[in-house]
């Protein structure tokens, strides 16, 4: 179908060829957001999204009733995701299962008349499911942990991963942490990423014992900083840079800088509501240079961290 301008015409209205229904509902209660609100969101800032986003494997959090309502973690494609949505059979266990993934700032839209409030893709891409291209270090805060402190360790954590020769980059989550994003080229198994990544994160905690764990039990986690590498396992996802969240005040997950990481920053403070301004008013891309800091994730590395 053509684009087409979003019109109303009774209780739905079309944007981007996608068929919007209920337009007027209202998905986040904070700011009256709607899905018409959300749709035309991500149809603004289509540019920035799309290029590391497209032709991932996705899971979704939907929330067809808003927000506030029930919401699921989904991630294979049901009746109600939109048939112009692309697909692709990946396998597992048992056979295989059909994931989502998306092309077109159409099929971003196509998210949002499903009632999809999050967007989580795999850290590969469908030319090569069993290869990632990105790592993931997600740094979850306990209660109490200070933004200095999470501050600093991201640094930190950039610092370790310069001396085995890697580039990293930074993201606030529209949450409470930080993810430090590490761009490879596809060329290891989703068995070496975790083992790396789990690799690099025990020897980060072990350095500073009493900030950081990697150990998942909540009486471990008390007061520290986690380090959840879990993010890299085949299968498991990271929420997408420019995807909004479905928490209080809409918040989004934005890639920043590392010399914006400031006292003032905070994780939830990019809404859908600010972000426009922040993209027009920046002068490139915050992770400028992001494809060509991609390494591949060879044998010398898995030998640097005291793997093989
Ligand atoms: P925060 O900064 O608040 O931690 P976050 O996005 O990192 O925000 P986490 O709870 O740490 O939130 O989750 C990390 C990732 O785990 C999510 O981005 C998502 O891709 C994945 N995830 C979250 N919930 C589920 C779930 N129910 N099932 C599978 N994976 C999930
Ligand atoms: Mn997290
Ligand atoms: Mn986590």
């Amino acid at each position: 179908p053509k684009a087409s301008p979003a019109r109303a015409r009774g209780d739905e209205s079309r944007l981007l060829g996608v068929r919007l229904t209920h337009p007027d509902r209202i998905l986040f209660p904070e700011q009256g957001l709607t899905k018409r609100d959300l749709a035309q969101f991500y149809e603004a800032i289509q540019d920035w999204i799309l290029p590391r986003l497209a032709r991932r494997p996705l899971s979704l959090v939907r929330c067809p009733q808003g927000r506030t309502s029930e919401c699921f973690f989904q991630k294979h494609p049901r009746v109600a995701i939109p048939a112009s949505v692309p697909r692709i059979d990946i396998a597992e266990a048992s056979g295989t299962s059909e994931y989502l993934y998306i092309e077109s700032a159409s099929d971003l839209v196509a998210l949002v008349q499903a009632g999809a409030l999050e967007i989580h893709p795999w850290g590969s891409r469908i030319e090569d499911v069993e290869r990632p291209d990105n790592l993931v270090f997600d740094l979850d805060p306990a209660p109490g942990v200070a933004w200095q402190e999470i501050l600093r360790v991201a640094g930190t954590l950039r610092e370790r991963l310069a001396s085995l020769g890697l580039g990293a980059f930074v993201r606030t989550t529209g949450g409470k942490g930080l993810h430090v994003v590490v761009p490879i080229v596809p060329s290891a198994t989703w068995d070496d990423a975790k083992a790396f990544t789990k690799a690099v994160a025990q020897q980060h905690a072990q350095a500073d014992p009493r900030r950081l764990t990697v150990n998942m039990a909540k009486s471990k986690r008390e007061g520290r900083i986690f380090i959840d590498y879990l993010r890299n396992g085949r299968g498991a996802t990271a929420v997408a840079s420019y995807s909004v969240r479905a928490r209080e005040d809409a918040p989004v997950c934005v890639p920043v800088r590392w010399d914006e990481l400031n006292a003032a920053l905070r994780s939830d403070r990019y809404t859908t509501e600010n972000l426009k301004r922040r993209l027009a008013a920046l002068r490139g891309d915050p992770w400028a240079g992001y494809e060509d800091a991609a390494r591949p994730l060879e044998t010398e590395l898995l030998r640097a961290v005291g793997l093989v």
